[in-house]
């Protein structure tokens, strides 16, 4: 299997705080990896750091090989979805079309290949059908879906999700992460959220991270782990976790 992302003993400091200790981390390109952890725990400054939009002050990451910022366009991210403006003047297709931004000139305008992977982007994730609509119009789950559409027009080796299913209600959970899993054939995700429960059964890989990481690269979290990551008992988040993530869940 082809090596997509390495972190090796990757430290981030903030002013002299410490928002990610020694943390080392391998991406290959079948993974999808969930990342868990609580609020403040580093969660968007790992995925920052591999989008080199962040230096760690020591360590090494690498992308397909590279800097993390020569292999930006082989990235694609989907922020938290609170950053997103949906009164924002703007209707399906073009948010698919920002994803190629990186791939116009500025002057040149959109190429008619940037528009068929637009159309493409749309059609994966099964929007297609709502391309003239405003983003305003759309329920959470699909505005969700149009953002990972953006994403995937830059044709991604590794995407990266930021609490991604915290705005798609419960009844369309299911169906999200089936798409997810879906696009997994394709390229590896690595999606992180403060909610356990967000580890689901579609996620191969699951880690935890509260300034240092805690992945031993299998399917299943420790009691040990998830104390020393959430600093309380186990019993207490644990409720309403998928249970074949919990090796030592006491009963
Ligand atoms: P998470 O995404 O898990 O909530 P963050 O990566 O946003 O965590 O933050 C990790 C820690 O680093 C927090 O304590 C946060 O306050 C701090 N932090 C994040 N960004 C900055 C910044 N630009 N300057 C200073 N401290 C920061």
């Amino acid at each position: 299997m082809g090596s997509i992302a390495s972190l090796s003993n990757v430290w981030v400091n903030y002013n002299g705080f410490t928002a990610l200790e020694d943390v080392s981390l391998s991406v290959d390109e079948q993974d999808f990896i969930g990342i868990i952890g609580p609020n403040g725990g580093g969660k968007s400054t790992l995925l920052k750091t591999i989008l080199g939009l962040i230096e760690p002050s020591k360590g090494k990451v690498e992308i397909l090989g590279m800097p993390p910022r020569k292999a930006s366009r082989q990235v694609g991210y989907v922020a938290q979805f609170q950053n997103f403006d949906r009164q924002f003047p703007i209707n399906v297709w073009e948010v698919a079309l920002m994803g190629r931004l990186g791939h116009a000139g500025l002057l040149k305008g959109y190429s008619a290949e940037d528009r068929h992977a637009a159309d493409e982007a749309l059609e994966k994730v099964e929007m297609a059908g709502y391309k003239n609509r405003h983003i305003s119009q759309l329920s959470g789950g699909q505005q969700q879906r149009v953002l990972i559409a953006r994403a995937l027009a830059t044709h991604p080796k590794l995407l990266l999700l930021d609490e991604p299913a915290s705005n798609v209600d419960s009844a369309m959970q299911k169906g999200f992460y089936e798409l997810l899993s879906e696009l997994n054939r394709q390229m590896a995700i690595i999606m992180v959220s403060h909610d356990i429960s967000a580890v689901s059964e579609y996620v191969k890989k699951v880690a935890c991270l509260n300034r240092k990481l805690y992945y031993h690269g299998t399917g299943q979290l420790t009691a040990e782990d998830l104390e020393a990551t959430y600093q309380c008992p186990v019993e207490l988040i644990a409720h309403g976790a998928p249970h074949r993530i919990l090796r030592d869940h006491p009963r």
